[in-house]
């Protein structure tokens, strides 16, 4: 009979990734982690693992060409009975595995902070005697897979304000989606946020207790963005949750273990300390308080830690149930006592041994300002940074916004025409509507031009967008519209002096 590609990976005690690449070397093809495979090619797997095992207790050979592309750590995951690889196969594999931060996204009033309020209720251990629970943006849930770290702050806004800091938090996104509602313009956004920043994305349908869900609209729907669930034959995994009864949210986790899995997270505990600022506040109390997620080395009570031309002494750190730590390592959010100025989210933070180190660093970070400020200022553009890497394929990021649904799909069929060889018109996000804040924050990550048609920014986000270098452009004919997008495209392909 079939078996699931997870439930071998388990059964046999491979990772998931490992699993993949055995299958890759026999040549079968899968969508996912959860595909199915024939008995035969569960037996052919089974002796090529006893093969390698085998192989392994003598020299660590090169083996089959299914692992030739493998990673060092794939091979030394396999379970070979022997004790260590051969010390060749070290580096990557030493870094030890952390825990996945995720991000719950997707349209208003969807579930988003039902599902985190669900999740937190069940999987948070208990606080302990003395500790004060309270929102600090990010919080650890203890799962039979191990620990999963959620951003707290529902929406895309949080984790494209972090992003257009140039940072990455999230390492999956979940998307929820009401199962009575199906796709709505903001599922959509959170959709192209995360294809934006290349984040795998789960989708989690939710609300499917009501009497009138319909699950299988919402994978209809999905099909037409280009989502395929992996039911209807494409990779996109989907699982029906209900944040009221708790139904499939076991499940839920259960794919982001395994996604985080398959991404293979590690980090250093030993290595030099990074982290990002989740959110900053003032506490009349305690005085300035920031949430830090540790990303890379350990943080520890007294370090200096340096956010932008600012540094602060850590006074005292508790973990997200309030309990208070000495040190917290990678995938940890820590909220932070110390900072002399409120820091903001997205903000990338490094440590310092001594005040003297941290003042250092914050004087070279303020000359480098001024370097660059003055180099904008004198400086032209060269060919290259103008066009791009020479002899590659160029691509122009637009967000459309428009009036009707009609409209938005009439300009997208025409773009689609306006691709070439040479340049690939890449529609970031089409809504309906007028461009928002956080339209501007994605398209000044990606360096995209918002495209208007006959819908207007408000003033705000004209602001917004002047402030970050976004061009905002609003036309009322389609045509003016689409010349536009053919400058765009010669502006891409041949210089214009
Ligand atoms: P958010 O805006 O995405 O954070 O959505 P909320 O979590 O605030 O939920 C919006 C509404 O939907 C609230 O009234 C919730 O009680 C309700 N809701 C959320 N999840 C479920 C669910 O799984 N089943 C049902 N029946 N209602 C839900």
């Amino acid at each position: 009979s079939k078996v699931r590609i997870y439930t071998l990976a388990k059964d046999l005690g491979v990772e998931n990734a490992k699993m993949l690449e055995l299958l890759d070397g026999l040549g079968v093809s899968y969508k996912s982690v959860s595909s199915t495979i024939e008995e035969e090619t569960v037996e052919l797997i089974k002796e090529m693992l006893a093969e390698e095992a085998a192989q392994e207790g003598g020299a660590a050979a090169p083996q089959t060409a299914a692992t030739q592309a493998a990673t060092p750590d794939a091979e030394q995951d396999a379970p070979t009975g022997t004790p260590a690889a051969a010390p060749a196969q070290a580096d990557v594999s030493e870094v030890p595995h952390r825990a996945p931060v995720v991000t719950i996204m997707g349209h208003v009033d969807h579930g988003k902070t039902s599902l985190l309020d669900y999740i937190r209720k069940t999987k948070v251990a208990a606080k302990e005697a003395g500790g004060i629970t309270q929102h600090v943006g990010a919080f650890e849930a203890q799962t039979s897979k191990g620990k999963i770290v959620f951003i707290d702050t529902p929406g895309h806004e949080a984790f494209t304000t972090i992003r257009a800091r140039g940072a990455n938090v999230a390492d999956i996104a979940i998307i929820v989606i009401a199962a009575d509602d199906s796709l709505m313009p903001q599922t959509r956004e959170a959709i192209a946020h995360a294809q934006a920043a290349n984040v795998p994305m789960l989708i989690a349908i939710n609300k499917v207790d009501l009497p009138q869900a319909d699950p299988d609209r919402v994978k209809t729907d999905l099909t037409q963005l280009n989502l395929v669930p992996e039911e209807y034959g494409g990779d996109l995994v989907v699982v029906p949750v209900s944040a009221k009864t708790g139904e499939g949210v076991e499940d839920l986790l259960e794919y982001i273990s395994l996604t985080a899995e398959l991404e293979d997270l590690r980090a250093d505990p030993k290595g030099t300390f990074g982290g990002v600022i989740i959110e900053g506040k003032v506490d009349k109390q305690a005085g300035v308080l920031a949430t830090v997620m540790v990303q890379e080395g350990t943080l520890h009570v007294s370090d200096f830690l340096v956010v932008g031309e600012s540094y602060g002494k850590i006074k005292a750190m508790t973990d997200s149930n309030g309990n208070r730590i000495k040190e917290a390592g990678p995938s940890t959010p820590v909220q932070v006592l110390g900072f002399s100025e409120v820091p903001s989210s997205g903000e990338k933070v490094q440590s310092a041994r001594n005040e003297h180190a941290a003042r250092e660093i914050v004087a070279q970070r303020a000359d480098e300002r001024r370097d660059a400020e003055n180099a904008r200022v004198q400086r032209r553009l060269t060919l290259e940074e103008m066009m791009g890497p020479l002899g590659s394929v160029r691509t122009v990021n637009l967000i459309l916004r428009a009036d009707t649904q009609g409209s938005v799909e009439a300009i997208q069929g025409i773009l689609a025409r306006k691709e070439s060889d040479d340049v690939k018109i890449n529609v970031m996000l089409a809504g309906i509507g007028a461009p928002t804040e956080g339209d501007v924050l994605l398209a000044s990550t990606a360096e995209a031009t918002i495209l208007c048609f006959s819908v207007t920014a408000s003033g705000g986000v004209k602001k917004v967008a002047e402030g970050k270098g976004v061009d905002i452009k609003s036309f009322r004919i389609i045509y003016e519209l689409i010349d536009e997008v053919d400058r765009l495209i010669k502006g891409n392909v041949e210089p214009v002096f």
